[in-house]
């Protein structure tokens, strides 16, 4: 009965941490509940937290990008970006950021609603149907709170010691942490990929959220081709960065095709105008 024995001396070190964080996980596990999965969800984290620390990785993003000045770019990311912020019903402080570099094809978003959308990808989504695509996808990560389960895990796991104190003991230093926690790499502006779950539960949902804004879902595939294609004709040696994160795969998209009827019931009834972006979106 190895698997019994009382653990080593070395392993006893680590144990008050580690009662520390059962002791901080069994006072706030909440069993929070993903909006149209169903999914049951580990959320160790509120989300006015969980939006403080989005809003603070949005400042060095905003500090550290070249942020577009380009009217016409910004008009059309604020625009669809609204459109699907309304469509979502979720109430978050959005704000949509165009950052200006044609080599990088990417978009992220942080908690609390902070999009970002890099030029090099917005010539690729060729029509506004596609952009809503991607948007939409990034919306669903903010709405899933996919940022929040990634931060309790990494909190759970006894890895985010740091995170814990800034979260619950006011200490400013771990906006490190945080990063880590997050999946937000070294450079800014390139999040770690998210678990297929996540994943694809931010395709099924945001494609719902692009139908209900009065987008047609179908372009979803056509962008996720254009990607596949671009990374094949580079002979897969420099793929754009938000296939890196988000691979284009055969099955991602028969995933995305089995979708579509669902997605579409929620296409606004015809002569209906989809809904506006709510005033204050940015
Ligand atoms: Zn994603």
């Amino acid at each position: 009965m190895s698997a019994h024995r009382f653990p080593p001396a070395r392993s006893l070190r680590a144990l008050p941490t580690a009662l520390a964080v059962l002791a901080l996980v069994a006072a706030l596990a909440a069993c929070a509940t993903a909006p149209y999965t169903g999914r049951s969800q580990f959320i160790l984290v509120s989300a006015g937290q969980e939006a403080r620390l989005g809003a603070e990785a949005a400042k060095e993003v905003l500090a550290k990008e070249k942020i577009s000045t380009d009217k016409a770019k910004i008009e059309r990311v604020r625009r669809i970006g609204g459109r699907i912020a309304a469509a979502s019903q979720a109430e978050q402080a959005w704000e949509f950021h165009v950052v200006e570099n044609d080599e990088i094809v990417n978009a992220f978003a942080l908690p609390g609603g902070k999009v970002f959308v890099y030029t090099g990808l917005m010539r690729l989504a060729r029509s506004d149907d596609e952009l809503a695509a991607v948007v939409g996808h990034e919306v669903a990560h903010v709405t899933l709170r996919h940022g929040a389960e990634r931060m309790s895990q990494s909190l759970a796991l006894g890895l985010g010691e740091q995170l814990a104190l800034t979260l619950y003991g006011g200490s400013s230093a771990g906006a490190q942490a945080f990063k880590v926690a997050y999946g937000i790499g070294a450079n800014v502006g390139v999040l770690l990929p998210y678990s297929r779950t996540h994943e694809y539960e931010a395709d099924r949902v945001g494609l719902v959220y692009m139908a209900k804004a009065g987008y047609e879902p179908g372009a979803a595939l056509d962008f996720w081709g254009r990607m596949l294609a671009q990374s094949q004709a580079s002979g897969g040696k420099r793929p754009p960065e938000f296939l890196s994160t988000h691979p284009a795969t055969e099955k991602r998209m028969e995933a995305i095709r089995a979708m579509l009827p669902e997605a579409r019931a929620h296409l606004p009834a015809k002569g209906r105008p989809a809904p506006a972006a709510p005033a204050g979106t940015l």
